[in-house]
């Protein structure tokens, strides 16, 4: 059985720059992926632009250089992949980390593939596996995806896309201008004020104009197969629909941190236990980097904001073993 320093589990922008930083410290490591690296960013939809510009997703100060300010998702996996590969990260991929148990001063880690053993763990697993459901009749229809991948396939359908956040933003805008016809179907009274600052006119004006008819203070309430009822202030609104993005979100995977013994807090925004200052969690060994620490506060930690989670442990585990 192969024993390392640290697990890290997940090869996102996060999981690859603890990687960087436990290579660069002299900490054996081992990444697992459960699929290609940057798993994330690689089913984001193809022409996804990041709101942050490019040098504020840069890792480690490796210049990330973009044709515009903001960089879009393939250069971004032209990015990290590059990263990887250059600096002959170890990374597994397309394996997945199903149970860690730990005893005594060390973690057992069992994948579908294969068993290890480490000192310490990293959760880097981010929050894009799950979405927020709508839990109404009729989500589990073909038509309906939480996923948007390529505005083509939408062209002359009728498409609902729910949300009002930046990514159902994204694909109403791209799907309509596809020759979609799009509703949008708000929970609240306006357009999300996060929405990237130079697309929220866009489909502000797209609306006004009538191109896209927008729902506020608007919910589905059932999904058919050839309709989506609509509830709005006014009444039930029965719209004929071929296909739902319901683009309302993701969250972490909170059954696998409960597993592995993490507390998490009481209230809605369910919060991990780990100290600011070291990353670690209330289990001893066992860090937290990226997204993840937010629990359902999904906007909180971003790239930008979370790639210090990788000195930060590193630092942690290397002064434990000094
Ligand atoms: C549409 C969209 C746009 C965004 N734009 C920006 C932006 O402009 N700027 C910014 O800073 N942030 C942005 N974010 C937020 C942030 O970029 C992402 O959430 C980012 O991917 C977080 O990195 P991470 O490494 O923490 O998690 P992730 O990239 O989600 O990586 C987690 C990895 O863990 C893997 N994994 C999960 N469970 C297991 C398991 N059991 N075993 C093995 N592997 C596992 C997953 O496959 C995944 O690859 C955006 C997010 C979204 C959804």
């Amino acid at each position: 059985m192969q024993d390392f320093d640290v697990i890290i589990i997940g090869g996102g922008p996060i999981g690859i720059a603890c990687g960087l930083e436990a290579k660069k410290q002299g900490v054996s490591f081992l990444i697992i992926e459960k699929g290609p690296i940057v798993n994330s960013l690689f089913n984001y939809p193809i022409n996804m632009q990041f709101f942050s510009s490019s040098e504020k997703l840069e890792i480690d100060d490796i210049p990330f250089i973009s044709k515009e300010a903001k960089p879009k998702r393939n250069e971004a996996l032209e990015y990290y992949r590059r990263i990887v590969t250059s600096n002959q990260l170890n990374i597994h991929l397309f394996e997945k980390v199903m149970e860690v148990k730990k005893n005594n001063n060390s973690f057992s880690i069992t994948t579908n593939k294969n068993q290890y053993t480490a000192k310490n763990i990293v959760v880097a697993t981010g929050f894009y596996d799950l979405p927020n459901n709508l839990n109404v009749p009729g989500e589990d229809l073909p038509k309906v995806s939480h996923y948007y991948k390529d505005p083509h396939f939408y062209a002359s359908q009728k498409l609902a896309v729910v949300g009002a956040s930046n990514s159902a933003i994204d694909a109403a805008l791209e799907c309509y201008r596809k020759g979609a016809e799009v509703s949008l179907i708000i929970r609240g009274p306006e357009v999300g004020q996060r929405v990237k600052y130079w697309v929220r006119p866009d489909i502000i004006n797209r609306i006004n104009e009538g191109s896209i008819k927008a729902y506020y203070n608007a919910s589905v309430e059932e999904i058919t197969l050839a309709e989506i009822l609509v509830k709005t202030p006014d009444g039930t609104v029965t719209l004929k629909n071929d296909f739902v993005l319901a683009l309302t979100g993701y969250m972490p995977n909170f059954e696998f941190l409960e597993k592995l013994g993490i507390e998490l807090s009481q209230d809605e925004k369910r919060l991990p236990n780990y100290n600011p200052d070291t990353m670690e969690s209330n289990i001893g060994g066992l860090y937290l980097a990226g997204v993840i620490c937010g629990g359902m506060e999904t906007h909180k930690w971003f790239i930008e904001n979370s790639r210090i989670h990788a000195p930060i442990i590193m630092k942690s585990i290397k002064d434990k073993r000094n």
